[in-house]
């Protein structure tokens, strides 16, 4: 029963609400993934940054 609650905790708190750090908008668990830092943060979103501007701000993050 109680094995239930405890692993939705989990799903929340690994699926947190994403805002962008700069702006405060919201942005998607996915995009923070791949825009993010290790922490799933996101310094500049599609709302407040250029697509090539975040590109070139992910310098040394590797995925593999
Ligand atoms: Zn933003």
């Amino acid at each position: 029963m109680s094995g239930k609650s405890i692993r939705d905790q989990e799903r929340t708190s690994s699926q947190q609400n994403n805002q962008c750090e700069k702006c405060d908008s919201y942005i998607s668990f996915q995009f923070a993934r791949v825009f993010g830092d290790n922490n799933n943060r996101v310094y500049g979103c599609l709302n407040c940054e250029k697509l090539h501007v975040l590109r070139e701000g992910e310098g040394g993050t590797t995925n593999q």
